[in-house]
């Protein structure tokens, strides 16, 4: 199996029966997944502990507590790609997931053949990433599997865009990235929130790294990590 095939074991977090029952059926039987159907966000994070899966599509809407907080809590300890279903096409919904970590989000109503696309689309973003376990640059070192990051050998906390970010800087060592560019890279072509997003997340991650001159403004370009 190539790395953007889908198939493998999905995680779907869903109570509308007739929703859940669509999507399951489709996957299924279309796209080779093996989808495993739970219907509130407890069972879904103490599931995810137990057995690992390949993709999760949750639901923002959920008796108990909802998506966002099943989001907050998976990413705490997983970086498995996460769809949210938002039930609105509303702006601050998908703008709230994704800043808690979620990688895409598909609106309400939508067809099942949508939803596979954009699976499809995750997996290719999110999977072809993943082949360098640790990255170094300057002080920096970032390791994928465990998710930490330290600065001259002391941790640092990050979120989970600000890790990607960081990533996506260590993979492109001395070469300018626009903010669309890294818009895409980091949170996908579909995220609503726009460029500036990319500087205010930018701004918190050189804080972080301690010293402003590594992550430089190339001025009308983008940014580029600097030459060691
Ligand atoms: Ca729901």
């Amino acid at each position: 199996m190539s790395a953007t095939a889908t198939g493998g074991v999905l995680l779907l977090v869903e109570d509308d029966e007739a929703i859940g029952r669509l999507v399951k059926t489709y996957l299924e039987q279309q796209d080779g997944w093996r989808v495993v159907w739970l219907r509130s966000g407890e069972e879904a994070v103490a599931e995810l502990r137990r057995h690992p899966v390949r993709l999760v599509v949750l639901d923002i809407g959920l008796p108990g507590i909802d998506g966002f907080e099943v989001c907050r809590r998976l990413r705490a300890y997983s970086k498995v790609p996460i769809v949210m279903l938002t039930a609105r096409d509303e702006e601050p919904d998908r703008v709230a997931g994704l800043e808690l970590g979620a990688d895409d989000y598909v609106a309400k109503p939508f067809s099942p053949r949508e939803l596979a696309a954009r699976i499809k689309a995750i997996l290719r973003r999110v999977e072809q990433r993943n082949e360098d376990a640790v990255l170094t640059a300057h002080e920096i070192v970032l390791r994928r599997d465990s998710m930490d990051v330290t600065v001259s050998g002391a941790q640092i906390e990050l979120t989970s865009k600000e890790f990607d970010l960081l990533a996506c800087f260590l993979e492109h060592p001395g070469i300018v990235l626009s903010r669309e560019k890294l818009l895409d890279l980091v949170w996908g072509m579909t995220y609503p929130g726009g460029t500036r997003t990319v500087d205010v997340h930018v701004a918190q991650l050189r804080r972080k790294l301690g010293d402003p001159d590594t992550i430089r403004t190339v001025r009308g370009a983008g940014y580029k990590l600097a030459a060691q």
